[in-house]
Order: C-alpha cells, then sequence, then structure tokens
C-alpha cells in the first residue's frame, strides 16, 4: 500500500455565491490518489464531487488549499500550464458522455489528439492517430460503431466511446465522474468491468466519482463525502 502518490489535495475549499450569499462546497477536502490504485469518492448528489472533480482536473480554482500532481503544484500554476497537467497526464469521463453530436465515434476519439497536437503535426502523424483510434476502439469494443454518431448508439456504447476518447492521449490518470450513473445495472457493470481492464492490463490510475455505495466499495481505496468534508475514517483498502 506505499504505491507512489500521483495526485494529492490538500484541505481544498471551495464555495459558490449566489445572490451575494456564500454557499460552501468542499470545506477542506484533503485526498490522496495512488499509482496504479482504483480510488472511489462516494457521496450524496449535490454534496460537491463534481466540484472537487473541476478542481483536481485544473478546470477549476479552490479558494483555499493545494493540489500536487507528481509534486507540481497545479492548482496555482498559469493557464497555459494547468492545460498542459490535463492534456498530457489526464484523462476524463462523464456521466453523460460528452460526445460531440456531429461527430462520428471515430472522429469523437481522434478529437483529443487535434486539440492537444499542432494541426501540421496531427495531419503528418494522421495515419498512425487512426490506428490508435481504432486500436483503442477496438478494446472497448466499439471498432463495429467507428462511423454512427452519438445519437446512433445506446448509452453503454457513447460511454464506450468517451472511455476510448479519454484514453486516447495515453494519460497516466483517469478521472470519471459518474460513468455508470446514467446506464442501468448490467451495462453499468460492463462499463466497470472494463474500466478495471485498463486498471489491471495498463496499470492506469482511476479515481471514479459515484453515488453507489456498492460501487464505491469494491475498489481499493474509498473516501466518503459528507458536509463538503472526506471522511477518512471510511477509507477502506482492499490491497496489502
Ligand atoms: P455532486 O457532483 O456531488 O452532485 P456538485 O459538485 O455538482 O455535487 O454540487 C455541489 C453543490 O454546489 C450543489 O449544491 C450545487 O447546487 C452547487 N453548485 C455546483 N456548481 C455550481 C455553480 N456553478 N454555481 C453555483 N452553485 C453550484
Ligand atoms: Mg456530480
Amino acid at each position: 500500500m506505499n504505491s507512489e502518490i500521483v495526485l494529492e489535495a490538500q484541505q481544498l475549499k471551495k464555495s459558490y455565491h449566489k445572490d451575494r450569499i456564500e454557499v460552501p462546497v468542499l470545506r477542506g477536502i484533503d485526498l490522496c490518489v495512488r499509482r496504479g490504485l482504483v480510488t472511489t469518492l462516494v457521496g450524496r448528489s449535490g454534496s460537491g464531487k463534481s466540484t472537487l472533480m473541476h478542481l483536481l482536473a485544473a478546470l477549476d480554482r479552490p479558494d483555499h488549499g493545494q493540489i500536487h500532481f507528481c509534486g507540481e503544484r497545479i492548482d496555482n500554476a498559469s493557464r497555459s500550464r494547468r492545460d498542459a497537467y490535463r492534456n498530457q497526464n489526464l484523462g476524463v469521463i462523464f456521466q453523460f458522455y460528452h460526445l460531440l453530436p456531429e461527430l462520428s465515434a471515430m472522429e469523437n476519439v481522434l478529437a483529443p489528439l487535434m486539440i492537444s497536437q499542432s494541426l501540421i503535426h496531427y495531419f503528418s502523424n494522421r495515419k498512425e492517430a487512426k490506428k490508435r483510434a481504432e486500436a483503442m476502439l477496438d478494446r472497448v469494443g466499439l471498432l463495429h460503431r467507428a462511423t454512427h454518431k452519438p445519437s446512433e448508439m445506446s448509452g453503454g456504447e457513447m460511454q464506450r466511446a468517451a472511455i476510448a476518447r479519454a484514453l486516447m492521449t495515453n494519460p497516466s490518470l483517469l478521472l470519471a465522474d459518474e460513468p455508470t450513473g446514467n446506464l442501468d445495472t448490467d451495462t453499468g457493470g460492463d462499463i466497470l468491468r472494463l474500466l478495471d481492464t485498463f486498471n489491471r492490463d495498463d496499470n492506469l490510475t482511476i479515481l471514479m466519482i459515484t453515488h453507489d455505495d456498492a460501487i464505491a466499495k469494491k475498489a481499493d481505496q474509498c473516501y466518503r463525502m459528507t458536509d463538503g468534508k472526506l471522511n477518512t475514517e471510511s477509507i477502506h483498502l482492499n490491497v496489502a
């Protein structure tokens, strides 16, 4: 249980403001994500899980506290450094997939490379990129849907496409915000097993948000969010 700390949050606080009234959401979050493990974050709807994920993905800044990725402080880094941190190290998936509706599964999977590389670089490596996208679609079991648009896919298929897209840039850490929250139990189970395969075979570190206790407790490490804090007493470890 001494694997390296990949992502660490210390004393994160975040409030929203509504009609000049401060609404505290995160009240001092400490969290540690270790390499190669699956860590879950469980909590009721509205408890602040997505807010925390946005901070960890450097999509938003905390009001207080620090976030380190592999020892480097990222919460107060420049916007370009924060974008680079996200593009180079993270894969992100969401409950509602967030696929681009006009693009096919293949084009959605290719999109992150077009964003993270210059257009010239992308076009000169187009063949390689397409090969990798095909391999990713194959791994998530979606090669037969490569030309389908999101509207022509089921929820489970859309989530598979989103996973392939998130892993296209070979990130070391996957942040998943309720990836099974919009799926029936069986389809959700398939998606969890797929994520598990990437964890085991590629040593992909995963931080997964869920509101489902049963899912949360299957992880190597589980944090519970209550009243804007993570209850460290409920950290539960399945690994020696
Ligand atoms: P969860 O993901 O656990 O369901 P969220 O992080 O989405 O919770 O939201 C936590 C709380 O913060 C909720 O009460 C929500 O209404 C509020 N909230 C989230 N985003 C915003 C925002 N952009 N502006 C104001 N309040 C927000
Ligand atoms: Mg949420």
